[in-house]
């Protein structure tokens, strides 16, 4: 090994070595063709889809910028990104790569040192438990219930499925046989506290299903009961330091890949649905454990779907209809402050092609016979299911289907109160399709139905569409408020960009006599120019700046992300003089005063609007107001 990391190296140096180390070219090179073209290479970016290349990387910086979709960063942030992995992580792969000795930091040493033992403790008892299941006679009403469910010895190797054997300290025994650490197993939710004392194994007479995180540690279980009178049927490992069943998803290990690839996710309830699916070669199947959708879920999905094509394949009955508005409603809010959710015109095929990291499509897998999955798989088969899947309709099909439906099993003559129900259980759906041909041809279908007269449900539906819009409109106003506080941030970004100026004549001491004094708003841009203060005496050219900015900033990736905007921003102000530059800041600085006088001003004439308007409190903001005014006209002369 390196001299220099012998002993106990400090880990800001292993990080300092791992960086130069990597080259940012060979790096993304591993997963995106690129083209040099001038001191640049360009590429098609991996993160979002695309068929000409807007994805730049710049070997003299090591950094890389996508102008597509907005990523960018140095090489780890690269890979933490196509790696869905933490900086520590990253890190840590790439110390073992370079043969290099991590020190642990940013995390507290105990406590990973705690977790690295109960994911050891667990995989021991999965160990454990499979053999229990593969060789011990008591395991045979187990090994019965696995094969009538066509479960064979390759689908229990591939999730390592178990036998729990039934008695109180069969695991305990085991395991402190090898190590004698009872607390161990209590805190990785393998035993449970007896009453009078001392610990019994939490899971008995079960058949074992391990839960793993998406790098395959093992790190909860699920476990089945075996006799009828055992409760609950389906016992989970409680939430311990390695495990949150809100932010978990059974079979993500086995289903990544499939996600990626197909680039669409089916969303089930059981364990047994999921592993039939595997079984049966449907892979992009993943289960909540025993807990509803969480809009962690959703993020956790989200990473490994560009399109965000979720599909829902709850049961049938009353609770999985309950299961899927619900999950469908989380999925929407978890996407909800990223734009418009387009899941329901044709356009939003369009969206997803053009990576409108704002849509996504939720679609709703049922089964005609009401069958679960697993039920359906067994007795219909794969191709069946794949069928189910392609003509899976979209949340609002079904959600029509289903108003309908319910009211038509019950009578085939619908009365005209039951006609009126249904129409304004439907309204608010149809209301929410923005492209109108599309909307008009649902009228036209739901119309024709239910037997009422076309015209009078598009009056309806229009009526509720002028509500609609005139909420839309005010989103337009936020929009272009947004756009002008774009245009500020964006100001304040030019004006540090000049940092970056790669030139002889405008070293970054020199710029800073310009830029002297001044904050920003934006945080990540206000953090960047502080560290800048902090260093600006000891470097001497903008490189230097930058490098040594990458490296205090190493775990920041927000501000790393904006910091490689302002390297790209800098670009065009190379051929800029002195003069230029000068005046180039009065500008800027001149058009942020301006706007925060602007909105210093809106928000008191808010105010003046708001207040009861008594002589003295309205004279006193006039008066504020004047000043105001006679601030700004100074500006603009
Ligand atoms: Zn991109």
């Amino acid at each position: 090994m390196d001299k220099k990391f012998s002993g106990k190296p400090a880990s800001s140096d292993v990080v300092e070595e791992i960086k130069n180390r990597l080259d940012i070219v060979d790096t993304v090179s591993e997963h995106v063709l690129l083209k040099k073209s001038g001191r640049n290479y360009w590429g098609c970016c991996p993160f979002h889809k695309e068929k000409t290349p807007s994805f730049s990387v710049n070997p003299e910086k090591g950094i890389y910028k996508c102008f597509g979709c907005g990523e960018g960063g140095d090489a780890i942030s690269f890979l933490m990104k196509i790696n869905n992995t933490s900086f520590w992580e990253t890190m840590t792969a790439l110390a073992q790569k370079f043969g290099l000795e991590l020190p642990q930091a940013g995390v507290s040493k105990e406590s990973t040192d705690l977790k690295n033992r109960i994911v050891e403790v667990n995989e021991a008892a999965v160990r454990f438990y499979k053999k229990q299941l593969l060789e011990n006679p008591e395991a045979k009403q187990a090994r019965d219930y696995l094969e009538k469910r066509g479960i064979g010895r390759d689908v229990i190797e591939e999730f390592n499925l178990g036998f729990a054997p039934d008695s109180y300290d069969a695991l305990i025994k085991h395991l402190s046989a090898a190590k004698n650490d009872y607390e161990l197993l209590f805190k990785a939710g393998l035993t449970s506290e007896k009453t009078g004392g001392g610990y019994v194994d939490r899971f008995r007479n079960r058949i074992m299903i391990p839960i793993q995180n998406d790098k395959g540690d093992f790190i909860a279980f699920g476990a089945r009961a075996l006799s009828d009178s055992q409760q609950p049927k389906y016992l989970n490992s409680p939430d311990t330091p390695v495990f949150n069943k809100s932010r978990s998803l059974f079979a993500l290990y086995q289903a990544k890949e499939a996600i990626r690839e197909q680039d669409s996710v089916i969303l089930m309830e059981g364990y047994f649905d999921v592993i039939s699916a595997h079984v049966h070669g449907i892979k992009n199947v993943v289960a909540m454990l025993g807990t509803a959708l969480t809009e962690q879920h959703v993020k956790i999905i989200a990473r490994y779907t560009d399109s965000r094509k979720i599909y829902l394949a709850f049961d049938s009955d009353e609770a999985g209809i309950a299961a899927t508005n619900r999950g469908a409603e989380v999925i929407r809010s978890a996407f909800t402050g990223l734009g418009e959710i387009r899941n329901f015109d044709e356009s939003f095929v369009d969206a997803a092609s053009k990576n409108d990291r704002t849509v996504c499509e939720i679609r709703v897998i049922t089964t005609k016979t009401g069958k679960d999955p697993d039920e359906f798989l067994r007795t219909e088969g794969a191709e069946a299911y794949r069928k189910l899947i392609e003509n899976a309709p979209l949340l609002i099909d079904y959600s029509i289907n289903r108003i309908i439906n319910e009211n038509e099993q019950e009578k085939k003559n619908l009365t005209p109160q039951e006609k009126a129900d249904i129409i304004s259980e439907i309204i608010p759906l149809l209301a929410e399709i923005h492209n109108s041909i599309i909307r008009d041809e649902y009228v036209r279908h739901i119309a024709d139905r239910i037997g009422i007269n076309e015209e009078s449900l598009r009056t309806e539906v229009n009526k509720s569409l002028r509500n609609v819009t005139t909420h839309q409109k005010k989103k337009k106003i936020s929009l272009t408020v947004a756009n002008r506080h774009q245009q500020y941030v964006l100001a304040q970004k030019n004006l540090l960009s000049l940092y970056f100026i790669h030139t002889e004549k405008f070293p970054p001491l020199c710029i800073n006599r310009y830029l002297k004094g001044l904050t920003f708003e934006e945080t990540n841009l206000e953090t960047i120019r502080r560290v800048i203060e902090d260093i600006i005496e000891e470097v001497t050219s903008s490189d230097e700046l930058f490098q040594k900015l990458m490296s205090r900033l190493s775990d920041n990736e927000e501000a790393k992300k904006v910091l490689t905007d302002l390297i790209y921003c800098a670009e065009d102000k190379k051929d800029l003089n002195a003069f230029a530059i000068e005046q180039f800041v009065k500008d800027h600085i001149n058009f942020l005063k301006m706007y925060e006088l602007s909105e210093a001003h809106n928000k008191l004439r808010n105010e003046y609007y708001e207040n009861d308007k008594d002589d003295e409190s309205s004279l006193l903001h006039q008066q504020k107001v004047r000043e105001l005014i006679r601030q700004r006209q100074l500006g603009n002369s």
